[in-house]
């Protein structure tokens, strides 16, 4: 079985008179956060995250903040984006877990529901995604809002796995080497990871 993680970070500011969506859910409240897509900073942290987890470059990469065709676009279709990737490269997703920060509003009484829509939008159970909110103590964030995502990807073809444990209990050296040629030539193809490598001629804005 062969496992990968991936991490992805990002931050919105509060802006007065746009639709608050975080985590593909719309709550409201009196300010949204501004971005040249609907700013939901929870799916983007989560896409680069998954993306980043097969070395496929960021949310930038794919939908450059100076490509007018994304202004306002809904989060979810970068999500989706990110799914295709992972599983080009051959693998699912295991769990994933997160960290909101942000003064207001509060996300402990609406977290199981954008806990189910986020789940929803990856097409795993609710039982697989964390969601954690904290209140940026000290921090002089009040505007802000922050989003730390962590997730755990399986390959979809557990053959690796298989030779590692062969060459565990191998008693001769021929027996050995063929298991260490399998490993070398390559029993997983990674070709899909890393296979759009990024420009970063501009930073995420998303
Ligand atoms: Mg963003």
């Amino acid at each position: 079985m062969s496992l990968r993680i991936g991490y992805g970070f990002d931050s919105h500011a509060f802006k007065p008179g746009v639709p608050l969506m975080i985590g593909g859910l719309h709550i409201e409240h009196a300010e949204g956060l501004a971005g040249h897509s609907d700013g939901d900073v929870l799916l983007h942290a989560l896409t680069d995250a998954l993306l980043g987890a097969v070395s496929a470059g960021d949310i930038g990469t794919f939908f450059p903040p100076s490509d007018p065709r994304w202004k306002g676009a809904a989060s979810s279709l970068f999500l989706r984006t990110a799914m295709e990737e992972i599983h080009t490269a051959g693998y699912k997703i295991v769990n994933v877990d997160s960290v909101l920060i942000l003064a207001q509003p509060k996300i402990v009484p609406i977290a199981n529901e954008m806990r189910e829509s986020v789940a929803e939008l990856l097409g795993v159970p609710a039982g697989d995604v964390g969601i954690k909110a904290k209140t940026p103590e000290g921090l002089n964030l009040e505007g802000v809002a922050v989003a730390h995502v962590t997730v755990l990807l399986e390959s979809l073809e557990p053959n690796g796995g298989k030779a590692v444990m062969t060459a565990e209990v191998a008693a001769d050296e021929d027996e050995l080497n063929e298991v260490v040629e399998s490993l070398v030539t390559g029993v997983r193809d990674t070709s899909a990871l890393g296979r759009k490598r990024p420009v970063f001629d501009t930073d995420d804005l998303t």
